[in-house]
């Protein structure tokens, strides 16, 4: 965009601006000028030196710094040195169940789904979506109240159910919980799935998942009559499915049926040209969940993980999580390598999924951190990894508001203390996070979350 069009749309919103401040008195305009930073824009640019406004918790205008006129009273903050980047948004984790020293059904309560976006938030993570693992009644419910303002700042919640054959579905541990909290749908035949998908569609849901995996033989796999079905009548609500499928031949039955995001990524062997054809043609979106289950920072004693871990948990991790590299796992890695960046090129969209809370001690918010340096080693640019954790997602979930540093859009972004273009590691290096124009209070969330589990 033009500077001229930065100008012409800063003056419009201005006015705009000053007429909401008005008719909302109870909450008077926060106004604020942040100069000097380079500037993510998440879909690809940068603005080095720039400068951004930020009236009442959006983006009002943007651009280089010294072009903003900012309001007499305006606050403001010089960032010289920093690198701003979007919040980023996650596409794929499990909500609710993880509770530090326990894990399962019996934590899933409103407190425990806000404490796993609150440490989302803490790092930087404004959106996240858990993927068929969420009730649903509690789920709408805590989705009005956050909406409504009941809850203090955190990660917005987005959910949406989930469908597999009886018995079949999510893997036997995140079962536990889902099969308490009756919240996976069970469908055996095409009418059960489409009245499943309608029911979803009339709660003004726009996301289903389905299980497409026999896990080796011991479960029941979702058939193709079943996800025709559902693909097909969510295709007529104008939802989106999302479709765990591990093997080769499932990820290729999925994509060919038309599911929209694919979820995991193949790791026992090499993709082969029938699925990359497949990608070429489809092109869907795709969650990889790489770094589900690798607990190497909180193994090493990483501050970053550290500040804001239980320490009995992380005690936990390092008596049972840390062994040594099995000899599968160079295999996988190989296979990983050759695999992710072939799937990018054939043109799957790419977009950050952790699975955090699948499991204990898979944690929310560092696994995000974890997850886009994992791409960098793969063979993706930071640029690439930075797209895809804000801008692609934001367009994935739907929510116009986030994903770029843009005029209009939500004023949730991540100070940084060094260039994650250089490095994505740099991701890590926090100074600050803003949701809606406000500073988050990392202090407190980190000491509160040191603390979680204590009374339990
Ligand atoms: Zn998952």
């Amino acid at each position: 965009m033009g500077r001229m069009n930065v100008l012409v749309c800063c003056a419009l919103l201005g006015s705009a601006g000053s007429l909401a401040v008005r008719s909302q008195p109870a909450r008077p305009a926060a106004v604020a000028l942040y100069s000097g930073a380079r500037l993510i824009v998440g879909d690809g640019g940068v603005i080095e030196d720039g400068a951004f406004l930020v009236r009442d918790g959006q983006i009002a205008a943007i651009g280089g710094k010294g072009t903003i006129d900012a309001p007499a009273g305006a606050a403001r903050l010089d960032l010289t040195g920093k690198t701003v980047m979007p919040a980023m948004i996650n596409a794929h984790v499990h909500i609710g169940y993880e509770g530090y020293t326990t894990w399962g059904a019996e934590n899933y309560t409103a407190q425990n789904v806000l404490d796993h976006l609150e440490r989302e938030a803490f790092y930087g993570v404004a959106a996240t979506q858990s993927v068929g693992s969420s009730p649903l009644e509690p789920s709408l419910q805590f989705e009005r109240d956050q909406r409504a303002g009941k809850f203090p700042p955190a990660s917005r919640f987005f959910f949406m159910p989930g469908m597999a054959p009886p018995n079949g579905g999510p893997d036997a541990i995140l079962m536990k919980g889902t099969s308490v909290l009756h919240a996976v749908y069970e469908v055996s035949t095409a009418a059960e799935a489409r009245a499943a998908v309608s029911m979803i569609a009339g709660r003004q849901l726009k996301h289903v998942k389905i299980w497409v995996d026999d896990r080796r033989g011991t479960y029941p796999k979702m058939t193709p009559e079943v996800y025709n079905a559902v693909i097909d009548e969510a295709h007529t609500h104008h939802m989106l499915v999302h479709a765990h499928a591990i093997a080769m031949e499932d990820q290729k039955a999925v994509v060919r049926a038309g599911a929209d995001v694919l979820v995991h990524t193949v790791a026992n062997e090499k993709l082969d040209e029938e699925l990359i054809a497949l990608l070429k043609e489809k092109k869907p979106y795709w969650t990889t969940v790489i770094g589900l289950g690798d607990r190497s920072e909180a193994c090493d004693g990483d501050p970053f993980i550290d500040q804001s871990y239980p320490a009995a948990a992380l005690a936990a991790i390092r008596q049972n999580g840390c062994g040594a590299a099995t000899a599968n796992a160079a295999n996988r890695e190989a296979m990983l390598a050759n695999n992710v960046p072939k799937m990018v090129a054939a043109g799957a969209r790419l977009v950050l999924g952790t699975d955090a809370g699948i499991t204990a001690r898979h944690a929310f918010g560092w696994a995000d951190h974890h997850e886009i340096a994992r791409w960098v080693d793969l063979g993706l640019t930071p640029a690439q990894a930075i797209a895809a954790a804000t801008a692609r997602p934001a367009e994935l979930l739907g929510i116009k508001d986030l994903g770029t540093l843009a005029v209009g859009k939500s004023a949730d972004f991540i100070v940084l203390d060094a260039n994650p273009l250089e490095n994505i590691r740099n991701t890590r290096k926090i100074a600050n996070v803003y949701l809606r124009g406000a500073r988050l209070n990392r202090d407190a969330l980190a000491s509160a979350f040191k603390n979680a589990g204590a009374g339990r």
